[in-house]
């Protein structure tokens, strides 16, 4: 990654701060300066718009109708404070200060995470009495709002793909490892489980984490833990017998793909 990438990816946040009107004002200012000369910012900006028209609608139509956006920037004042967030990696030390402004943005949008996690649900249960083409719009759409939730300064994707349509992104980030699943089956919460595994690009086979899917439409899991250095060939995501990962997997892979 070159330089004039890594500082971009300040404005990318800013760009999502901006269409959630959950700037501080002097990040507002920065951003609406740089935004006119950025054609990237311009097309971020107008997707995170569209993402948010979607699902301020689907609000609309809900019931009832719940303020969801003012929720939202209600979770970003809140998030500020809580400080709970894992930090992204850090910069270089002479951009001190605008590493504070980073952390501080991007502790704001993990904050946001969650809400636009239920936001998402919500626009997927609203639409089940629409057709189907509209259904999985809506869907995709939620996976992707999804995803870009969880995205943070530093973060890669790896891009899981599995039989019938069946897909996943997982965001590794500082030594964990967040996944968005759609088109994966609910497990028997009773004796089954779902597992992550990550291969080294020595081959080393390691369980990173094991959890249940709720519904095929969307989910999300939150911050499993790498071990060891965190390098991962190939993410691959069993389903086992019983509620524990297993020391080895024989199962097959139900979503797999390589970083
Ligand atoms: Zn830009």
């Amino acid at each position: 990654m070159t330089a004039r990438d890594a500082s971009h990816e300040l404005y990318d946040q800013l760009a999502a701060g901006h269409a959630l009107s959950a700037l501080e004002p002097e990040d507002e200012q920065a951003f609406l300066a740089h935004l006119p000369g950025c054609a990237r910012c311009q097309r971020a900006l107008a997707e995170h718009v569209e993402t948010l028209g979607h699902l301020a609608h689907a609000a609309e139509a809900a019931e009832p109708p719940p303020a969801l956006l003012e929720g939202i920037r209600a979770g970003v004042a809140a998030s500020g404070r809580a400080g709970a967030f894992p930090q992204p990696v850090s910069l270089e030390a002479a951009r001190a200060h605008r590493q504070s402004r980073t952390v501080r943005l991007t502790t704001a949008l993990v904050g946001v995470a969650a809400s636009l996690v239920l936001v998402a649900a919500l626009l997927i249960v609203n639409v089940g009495l629409q057709s189907r083409n509209d259904d999985l719009q809506a869907q995709e759409v939620a996976f992707r709002t999804a995803v870009q939730s969880l995205l943070a300064p530093g973060a890669r994707t790896v891009d899981l793909a599995g039989a019938d349509g069946s897909r996943a992104v997982a965001v590794v980030h500082d030594g964990t490892v967040s996944l968005v699943l759609r088109g994966v089956s609910a497990n028997d919460r009773a004796d089954s489980i779902y597992v992550l595994w990550a291969k080294s690009r020595f081959g080393d086979v390691r369980a990173v984490g094991a959890f249940d899917v709720r519904s095929a439409d969307l989910t999300v899991v939150n911050g499993l833990k790498l071990a060891g250095d965190g390098a991962v060939k190939t993410l691959v995501v069993t389903r086992e017998k019983g509620r524990t990962a297993p020391p080895l997997s024989t199962q097959p892979a139900v979503v797999a793909g390589d970083a």
